[in-house]
């Protein structure tokens, strides 16, 4: 990573043609590169902070306009970064933009690495880390619940969250140490029965919090639905169907979808990764074993299951198969081909599977498929989409560092219970804090930094 004291700049928008496109610029030397190369029409410098100059961009070494654009100037500390910034747009041609950000840095900036402009933000104490993360997050949305969601949290909602079990922990711990330091001292400190309490209360915050983190897995990332049944049933056809393009090949003949297929898409606002899998049966030859193999293991880790039958064939023992397979998931049966004449019992899926809904549809004409999807919306629903109003774990490295403090913190308890020296237990609850604020950037190291930025795009 270059120096904090550089000027960046970059397109901040994406590549393309587009009306308009912006320059970014942030650091010290901002408001002077932009002196060089701006003619204001109806104003001149220095530029006022938070207002717009309509002007043009010209080459100072050839004293050719290059294109008319409008300049913001963001004295810090009241910008994005922190840092002076400056915001050129320009009309939005890759060539018109591309021509300015070269007289730019050769004006003195320096191009910035991927998410740099968020980097600094967090640097200098604007924004903390799971702020940051909510920005990649926000701009990777698959659907309006995650956007919404991460929205939230670039509101600092949850950064709020774990500040608050952090003081209250460093309250424990300050408690715990003032004990160990002055013992013979009449202090006001919390008996071994209080301290054990409150860390059983943090423990059950913690837990409480980190449940939420496959509903918000889910909201960031798509529900995991699967397709599954036996071979021929109409799963391909029915993946294209709710995909509407042909993405997976339809043959009359059973078990050519060997692997699975994923897609992701939008079910009425709740984003879903779908996958198309082999038809589940024994399987004759390796390859489609190998297929079978990856569809039970994708069975196991899905959120929700579409279970296609074959309406016009009957039930077979496959079929009961993957009932009796199935029971303990949340399933909905997709009663397939009901555009012809229905060979199954209604009520035997309903004795196999009580608690799923049961669709009738038909893949290949299209009918029933508003249904088929309020019923997926509604399972994904209650998978991840009521969120929103109550802070969610949406991230992996969230999610780690809540069990490692879960883990120092129910350390911590035994030892409280055990009457094991206070000392041991002060570094579980040390251990604990630190765990916390890795999450929103108390403590943090250059390789989880580059790790969060590097999933950013350059401009933000
Ligand atoms: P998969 O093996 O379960 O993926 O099944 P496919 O989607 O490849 O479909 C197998 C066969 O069933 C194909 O010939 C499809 O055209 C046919 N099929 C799929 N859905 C329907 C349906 O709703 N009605 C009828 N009549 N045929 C269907």
């Amino acid at each position: 990573m270059h120096s904090r004291d550089d000027t960046i700049a970059a397109i901040a928008t994406p590549a393309g043609m587009g009306g308009i496109g912006i320059i970014k610029m942030s650091g010290p030397r901002s408001a002077a590169i932009v002196e060089r190369l701006f003619q204001p029409r109806h104003a001149s410098f220095p530029l006022a902070s938070h207002r717009l100059y309509y002007g043009d961009m010209v080459d100072p070494a050839t004293g050719e306009i290059l294109d008319e654009v409008l300049v913001s100037f963001m004295a810090r500390p009241r910008s994005y970064t922190r840092e002076d910034v400056i915001e050129i747009n320009c009309h939005g041609g890759y060539q018109a933009l591309q021509s300015i950000l070269s007289l730019v840095l050769a004006a003195g900036a320096r191009l910035a690495e991927p998410g740099e402009f968020t980097r600094r933000a967090f640097l200098n104490g604007r924004i903390d880390l799971a702020q940051a993360e909510a920005v990649i997050d926000l701009i990777e949305a698959k659907s309006a619940a995650g956007a919404r969601q991460a929205a939230q949290q670039l509101t600092g909602a949850l950064s709020r969250e774990i500040g608050a079990l952090r003081s209250e922990l460093l309250l424990v711990l300050s408690a715990l140490e003032a004990s160990i330091e002055f013992p013979e001292e009449e202090l006001d400190v919390p008996s071994p029965g209080e301290l054990l309490a409150q860390t059983g209360s943090l423990i059950a915050d913690l837990t409480a919090l980190l449940r939420t983190f496959d509903r918000g897995r889910a909201l960031r990332e798509g529900v995991c639905t699967v397709i599954a049944g036996r071979p021929n049933v109409g799963k391909s056809t029915l993946f294209n169907r709710l995909l509407d393009a042909e993405r997976a090949i339809v043959t009359p003949l059973p078990g050519t979808t060997r692997d699975f297929i994923e897609e992701s898409l939008v079910i009425k606002g709740m984003a879903l990764r779908l996958a198309d899998t082999a038809g589940l049966r024994d399987a004759s030859d390796p390859i489609e074993e190998a297929g079978v193999r990856i569809t039970n293991r994708l069975l196991d880790q899905a959120d929700l299951t579409v279970l296609v039958i074959d309406g016009s064939a009957g039930l077979d023992a496959d079929d009961l198969e993957l009932f009796r397979r199935l029971r303990e998931k949340k399933v909905i049966v997709a009663c397939n081909k009901a555009d012809l004449p229905c060979a199954v019992s209604l009520e035997t899926i309903r004795a196999s599977l009580p608690e799923s809904p049961i669709v009738s549809v038909s893949a290949l004409r299209g009918t029933g498929m508003e249904a088929l999807q309020q019923a997926i919306a509604g399972a994904a629903l209650s998978n991840g989409g009521a969120a929103a109003s109550h802070t969610v774990i949406t991230t992996l490295r969230h999610a780690r560092s809540l069990e490692q403090a879960l883990e120092a913190l129910q350390n911590a308890e035994r030892g409280l219970r055990d009457h094991i020296p206070p000392e041991f237990v002060a570094s579980d609850l040390q251990l604990a804090a630190q765990n916390l604020g890795e999450i929103t950037g108390e403590s943090y190291s250059d390789e989880v930094l580059d790790g969060i930025f590097s999933r950013f795009c350059i401009g933000k």
